[in-house]
């Protein structure tokens, strides 16, 4: 029911915490990350409160790189378990998918990918957008954008989707579609998330995504395109309350 983005100079896993916290008003009943560390793709994730989540963060101490994912989950697709939980990953541990929504045609989309050699780990809906992901991107050409919105062609129903690639470390690529998402500019770090409240104590300027569209967020850039790849209009404002 939340998500939380970032990239920039900061070791990611603290801000991306700190935002899952600012967003926990949202009610939700499993939370989880994904980060760098060392160029290696780490998840932790957990049923129940955030406070599950963060005393198993703390059984193993981890200096992050700068780019990480948060999720919180309302389930609608599998039981709320820490192996439904999200982030969902391919079958290569090169990418990481955060989904709040629905993926309507998840069923079809999986007996297509378990006939390729798919192997699932989850019941959930989102889990089959981590596999399209991780194929599309090799696909690509290592382009986790073009992955993104070719992927997102293929995909029917409501979704923000959030993901980051291993293999290019400065890079959060998300979309939405019928879900709310909010971009966070910085200086020198982004931020995106479901909601303002995530990021406001980093940054005021933010940049709502229209509909069908994909943001390729960086440290020094934000870049919003439709599903084909053209520049998109979005709407750019300082956030003057306090939340
Ligand atoms: N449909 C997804 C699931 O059940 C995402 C739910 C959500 O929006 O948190 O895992």
């Amino acid at each position: 029911c939340g998500i939380v983005g970032y990239v920039g100079p900061q070791p990611a896993l603290g801000v991306v915490v700190d935002g899952l916290k600012r967003l926990e008003y949202r009610g939700y009943d499993s939370a989880g990350v994904a980060v760098l560390t060392d160029g290696r793709m780490e998840t932790e994730k957990r049923a129940g409160k955030l406070a599950n989540l963060k005393s198993a963060l703390a059984e193993t101490p981890r200096s992050t790189d700068g780019i990480g994912i948060g999720h919180t989950r309302w389930a609608t697709h599998g039981a709320p378990t820490d192996v439904n939980a999200h982030p969902h990953v391919d079958n290569d541990n090169r990418v990481a998918v955060i989904h709040n929504g629905i993926i309507e045609n998840f069923a079809a989309l999986r007996l297509e990918l378990e006939e390729r050699g798919c192997k699932f780990s989850s019941e959930t809906d989102t889990e089959v957008t981590a596999h399209l992901l991780g194929e599309a991107v090799k696909e690509q050409g290592d382009d986790l954008a073009a992955a993104m919105r070719a992927v997102c062609r293929r995909l029917e129903g409501a979704f923000t989707l959030v993901a980051m690639y291993a293999g290019d470390p400065d890079l959060v690529i998300a979309a939405r579609r019928n879900s709310p998402l909010v971009v966070g500019r910085g200086d020198g770090e982004n931020f995106l998330a479901s909601d303002v409240a995530a990021f406001i104590d980093h940054t005021r300027d933010a940049v709502e995504l229209g509909q069908d569209q994909v943001v390729e967020l960086r440290r020094d850039s934000v870049t919003v395109t439709d599903y084909d790849g053209n520049p998109a209009p979005v709407r750019e404002y300082h956030v003057d309350w306090d939340a």
